[in-house]
């Protein structure tokens, strides 16, 4: 058994301490698939596990990262064999299973799903759990029925990860896009995106009436808190909002009313646990409709070596768009 490199945190008396080292390969946690990791990402849940700012990480030592992409290095799952490019998001790795932000991650055949095919690992990243997400919230507001003949859609926490998805993909998908940010200076980047107007942070994030004026059949919304609640408060008869973030906190003071007197629906989009069967859809439909050269002006890469720090830039709202880490 050898080591490999791996960016680890560990508990001891004065708290959380984190730092790249080398890991010992029989260490690694149970799993029928072992895989070289060639790439992975900076997802905000990531800052708060590298950081030790929310109790993310639940085992010690913790190899943190949530998603990874690479290749099958050995496996014992029917499904997979030595050579298959695969991704995975979620399932717990970098909370309770050792995670991405490592040479190499042993985890269950059932977690991982193939590369879609003419995707690159590193377009996979640049996606990441972010963007899967923002396309899980989209999937999510089309079952419920929506269209852009409905109204406008908007997207919170716009320059971010899930934002900066969120607005190419509703973009792609016809919807007249409204983007909300605390970067003013962004506005031309959100707009190359795709947003059609940008509004400020702020004007969202006062405490919300019962009922407001109404501006949106639709919303993807990565802030929640009094943030979620403006957004319902405007929502259209019988639109949606999927609320699938906490950036600017976990409560969300709101009232019934848009839901008994508008219809208005809030869709959680939960993507850690998301059945196989809609993690797949989600990830074709990503290869089909994602603008490569929108993916591509919304990425930036480090190496391993850069992700403690970039950890507490996330958390502070300094990394725009998606951030690829590279490891292979
Ligand atoms: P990012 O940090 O990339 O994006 C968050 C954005 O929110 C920031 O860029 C900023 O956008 C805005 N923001 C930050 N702080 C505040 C604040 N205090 N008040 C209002 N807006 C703020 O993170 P991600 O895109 O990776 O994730 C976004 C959220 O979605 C996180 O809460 C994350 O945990 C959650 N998430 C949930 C998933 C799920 O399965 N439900 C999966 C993936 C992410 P701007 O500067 O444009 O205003």
């Amino acid at each position: 058994m050898g080591t490999f490199r791996a960016v680890v945190v560990e508990k001891g008396e004065g708290g959380q301490r984190v730092a790249l080292q080398d890991f010992d390969e029989s260490g690694l946690m149970d799993g029928d698939v072992t895989v070289r990791v060639t790439h992975s990402t900076l997802n905000y849940k990531d800052g708060l596990a590298l950081t030790g700012k929310s109790p993310v990480v639940r085992r010690f030592p913790m190899i943190p990262g949530i998603d990874f992409a690479g290749t099958v290095e050995s496996s014992s799952n029917r499904e997979f064999k030595p050579g298959d490019a695969v991704i995975l998001n979620g399932w717990g790795t970098g909370e309770t299973h050792l995670g991405a932000y490592a040479e190499k991650s042993r985890v269950k055949g059932d977690w991982l799903i193939p590369l879609p095919d003419g995707m690159t690992a590193a377009q996979a990243m640049a996606i990441g759990t972010a963007g899967y997400t923002a396309m899980l919230a989209l999937l999510a507001l089309e079952r419920h029925g929506l269209t852009p003949a409905q109204g406008p859609a908007v997207v919170t926490g716009a320059a971010g990860g899930v934002g900066s998805v969120a607005i190419a993909l509703l973009a792609k998908a016809g919807w007249h896009v409204i983007a909300s940010t605390g970067r003013e200076e962004e506005a031309d980047y959100l707009k190359g995106l795709g947003a059609t107007e940008i509004i400020a942070r702020q004007e969202l994030s006062g405490q919300a009436k019962p009922l407001a004026k109404e501006r949106w059949a639709a919303g993807i919304d990565s802030v929640g808190s009094a943030t979620l609640a403006n957004l319902l408060s405007m929502v259209k008869v019988r639109g949606a909002i999927a609320a699938c973030g906490l950036a600017g906190g976990m409560d969300l003071p709101t009232s019934v009313a848009p839901f008994i007197l508008r219809g208005a629906a809030l869709l959680g989009i939960d993507s850690v646990m998301a059945p196989r069967a809609l993690r797949q859809e989600a990830w074709g439909r990503l290869a089909r409709d994602l603008d490569t050269g929108k993916l591509a002006a919304m990425t930036h890469t480090i190496t391993l070596d850069e992700v403690i720090p970039a950890g507490a830039e996330i958390l502070a709202g300094k990394v725009r768009g998606r951030t690829v880490v590279e490891i292979g």
